[in-house]
């Protein structure tokens, strides 16, 4: 009897399509095409010099063994710390975890709470990752999706028509990625509501929870009650606010028990985190955030000029996104118009359109659930978005 190399759980699992666009540039580039990527979802910035002082500080002084599988007690306590500070949630050091990036702490969440019979609900336009993490758990993810007309946040009414009794858990990201859409405060109290009646989990991925623009506030949904905050569970990280995607590191908060079961989880998966990115980490939180408040002064320029500038160019409606660095613009009017003999009908189709006649990478909105979008990063330099932007209006006016 022959066996199957790969398990049917692993099989199942689709490549990250975010990363299937970032490498077939990658080998565009290679060739030695001049590529503009926006498909990357990473600060252009490099980690702040005190963070790295401090990461240097901990190889010098030798900090360089196993430490306690949720993280070092000081870094614990600077999350706990910042959670108070910024988010106005009280926790205990035994609530936190510290993992390897939000991605190791929402896939050990999904794992600790989920199984197979029960449901995770998702609104789309979604984060990649959280569909193939749930599968890997036993669990079915259920989708609805929200409108472009609400700027893609999800309505009291949608989650009330999508909920089920199987649902175990319901994902917030806000700010989102892809669409870089904030739920208000309002919102998120009535939708809170209902699943803490219905007994359903939060899973909260506030990721990009510092990358926001104009007049909008994060809030998290475990600081608007007790039994919001027994209900939640957040998920972040330093990747994105400190431009540390590489460091590596992330954290969770929530319920003791939940919290308990996923340190022994990552005890015999991955242990702990690097020590170094840990102090580094305690540096980020609790040193200074001029850094932070810089970057997302650029963010924001880039921001206001690509927005404008897609909405300027025939056959591209772009919303303005509160936060993150994403703008998912429709791109569905492009639709029926030839290049070199091929007929553009998919969002897939703009996003190689695109990549071979403009040389500009971005990842089609079907990575996110959500067809006839793209999304565009701009974390990128004022230059190469300039840049970028001006070839795809070119290509776009020679299209048939
Ligand atoms: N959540 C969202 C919504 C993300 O976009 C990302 C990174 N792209 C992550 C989580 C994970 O990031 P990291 O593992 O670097 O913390």
């Amino acid at each position: 009897m022959t066996k199957n190399l790969i398990s049917k759980s692993v099989a199942g699992i689709s490549p990250s399509a975010t990363e299937e666009t970032s490498s077939m540039a990658n080998k565009l580039k290679r060739q030695g095409i001049d590529i503009i990527s926006f498909a990357q979802g990473e600060p252009d910035f490099d980690t702040p010099e005190n963070i790295k002082e401090a990461a240097i500080n901990a190889i010098k002084e030798g900090f360089t063994k196993y430490t306690d599988v949720p993280g070092i007690p000081e870094l614990r306590k600077a999350v706990v710390d910042k959670f108070k500070r910024e988010n106005g949630i009280d926790y205990e050091p035994d609530q936190i975890i510290i993992c390897n990036g939000g991605k190791q702490a929402l896939y050990e969440v999904f794992k600790t709470i989920c199984e197979e019979g029960d449901q995770v609900l998702i609104p789309t336009p979604c984060y990649v990752s959280y569909t193939e993490q749930i599968k890997l758990t036993g669990a079915e993810p259920i989708f609805f999706k929200t409108k472009e007309e609400n700027n893609f946040r999800p309505t009291f009414d949608e989650v009330l028509a999508n909920i089920t009794p199987k649902v175990k858990a319901f994902i917030i990201n806000s700010p989102n990625n892809p669409t870089g859409s904030v739920i208000e405060k309002e919102q998120l109290k009535k939708i809170s509501r209902l699943l803490v009646e219905r007994g359903v989990y939060m899973i909260t991925d506030e990721v990009y929870e510092h990358l926001i623009y104009g007049n909008r506030k994060h809030i998290s949904v475990a600081s608007l009650g007790e039994k919001e905050k027994e209900m939640s569970i957040i998920v972040n990280s330093v990747s994105k606010t400190y431009a540390m995607t590489g460091w590596r590191v992330g954290y969770a908060a929530g319920p003791r028990e939940i919290v308990k079961a996923m340190n022994n989880l990552q005890g015999h998966a991955t242990g702990n985190v690097n020590s170094i990115a840990q102090k580094a980490t305690i540096e980020a939180l609790n040193g200074t955030q001029e850094p932070v408040r810089n970057m997302v002064k650029e963010y924001e320029k880039r921001r206001e000029y690509m927005v404008k500038k897609l909405n300027q160019i025939d056959g591209i409606k772009c919303q303005y996104p509160d936060g993150a660095f994403y703008t998912f613009p429709n791109v569905s009017a492009l639709y029926g118009k030839e290049y070199d003999g091929i007929e553009i009908r998919s969002d897939i189709e703009v996003a190689k359109f695109f990549l071979t006649k403009a040389h500009v990478a971005v990842v089609p909105g079907a990575a996110f659930n959500y067809p006839d979008h793209v999304r565009f990063v701009f974390a990128k330099s004022l230059e190469e978005i300039k840049e970028g932007l001006d070839r795809i209006e070119k290509a776009i006016k020679e299209l048939k």
